[in-house]
């Protein structure tokens, strides 16, 4: 039995470090990741609508045909059909919206909640219809046992939410079962299914969002730059090639801009590296300031450059664009490692503004702002150099 008790033990500390997780989720809500996860659990919620509503009906349909077979009071069978009815019309009703707002391209996370929130609601009201029937007629309470089950494995509810639709269940099963006068057993039975389907679905939200989440984290240590928290090359490359595409079909200009600090390597000799990332770091959110539109993508190319490509301005536009980015930095006022040349730090940018063709590389647009970047770096640093020509502030 040692083993048998070991695996509990470690069955128990396991359920215990879900509470944890669960508990440690509650603390990071405002997390940005968190929040992203949070919506895809409740996008699968909505798609979970699909089966969910399929099964309900399959469920109530066996039911009726029970009742309606069997020897059941006709009043219960009039009330079993109309209560059939009413979940087959919404079933349908439910899957018709779903339909038009999924050729519409999803609906909004509103109606994901309310959807999901009233279908429950929906359920918990008619299968406690059903129970009741079933209670009086055969003096069971199978249809109450397959809700509460189906409501913690289908959906990933978080507990706040779910909880309602439990206890309001079980209240309701109570009362039917004390009216009918039940034995003892079988409510013990209905208060130890519920809460083990309470536990199971505290269980399954945890699991789920803490999956998720490392996954969710996992990607973006893969696209994402640790230290500013922009894309890295990998990241940028994945977005690039679905920008290039469409620019190369739609025929509008792209943008590619490699921006690179002035004197970097003096301004870690002077402040320290700790004061350098700092630098990266607020250089970095000025790039992300200054480029915020769902198009624009902003990456750490390595080092202390960063690549920036963005659509649909013309030459000149790009280069009036890339000279505010260098007054905005410049504005921060960040004291440069080298004052005998700037009083502040300042950045040198090489850019290309080209119409681009399908199946093109994005590698020679960087490749020809890399060497427009070293033509501003040989005429001085501090400037934009775009397409050739020079440009100051
Ligand atoms: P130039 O004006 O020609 O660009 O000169 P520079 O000194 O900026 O260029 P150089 O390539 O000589 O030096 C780049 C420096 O950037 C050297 C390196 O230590 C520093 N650097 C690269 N990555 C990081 C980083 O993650 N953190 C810090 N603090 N420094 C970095
Ligand atoms: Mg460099
Ligand atoms: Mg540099």
């Amino acid at each position: 039995m040692k083993y048998i008790r070991l695996e509990l033990q470690r069955i128990r500390l396991e359920f215990l470090r879900k509470m944890n997780v669960s508990a440690a989720l509650k603390a990071a809500k405002t997390d940005a990741v968190h929040k992203k996860v949070d919506e895809n659990r409740m996008h699968r919620n909505y798609l979970k609508l699909i089966p969910s509503t399929l099964l309900m009906v399959f469920i109530e349909f066996c039911g009726m045909l029970y009742h309606l077979i069997g020897n059941s009071n006709p009043t219960l069978k009039t009330v079993y059909v109309i209560v059939f009815s009413v979940m087959l019309c919404t079933t349908i009703l439910i899957l018709v919206c779903m339909d038009k707002e999924l050729s519409h391209g999803g609906a909004s996370q509103r109606t994901e909640r309310v959807s999901a929130g009233l279908f429950w609601a929906l359920c918990t009201v008619s299968l406690m219809i059903c129970s009741y029937i079933e209670a009086r007629d055969t003096g069971t309470f199978l249809q109450y046992l397959i809700y509460v089950l189906l409501l913690s494995l289908l959906p990933v509810f978080r507990p706040a939410f779910s909880m309602p639709y439990f206890l309001i269940s079980l209240a309701a099963q109570l009362c039917i079962m004390l009216s009918t006068e039940a034995p003892l057993p079988s409510i013990i039975f209905v208060f130890g299914v519920t809460a083990f389907c309470i536990a199971a679905a505290y269980v399954k939200y945890s699991d789920y969002m803490s999956n998720h989440l490392a996954m969710e984290q996992l990607s973006m240590l893969a696209e994402y730059d640790e230290l500013t928290k922009l894309l890295n090359r990998r990241g940028m490359q994945k977005r690039a090639e679905i920008l290039l595409d469409y620019t190369a079909r739609v025929g509008a200009p792209l943008t590619v801009a490699i921006l690179d600090i002035d004197f970097f390597k003096s301004y870690n000799d002077t402040y320290g590296h700790e004061q350098g990332d700092r630098c990266l770091r607020l250089v970095a959110g000025c790039l992300a300031e200054n480029y915020r539109r769902k198009t624009d993508i902003v990456c750490r190319y390595g080092g202390e450059e960063f690549l920036i490509v963005f659509v649909g301005e013309d030459a000149g536009r790009s280069a009036e664009n890339l000279l505010h980015l260098q007054k905005s930095i410049a504005k921060m006022g960040l004291k440069s490692g080298k004052p005998d040349f700037e009083k502040f730090v300042t950045v040198s940018i090489g850019a290309v503004t080209v119409q681009t063709q399908l199946d093109e590389s994005l590698h020679i647009h960087i490749k020809a702002a890399d060497e427009n970047l070293y033509r501003a770096k040989n005429e001085g640093r501090n400037r934009v150099c775009l397409n050739g020509k020079m440009y100051t502030l």
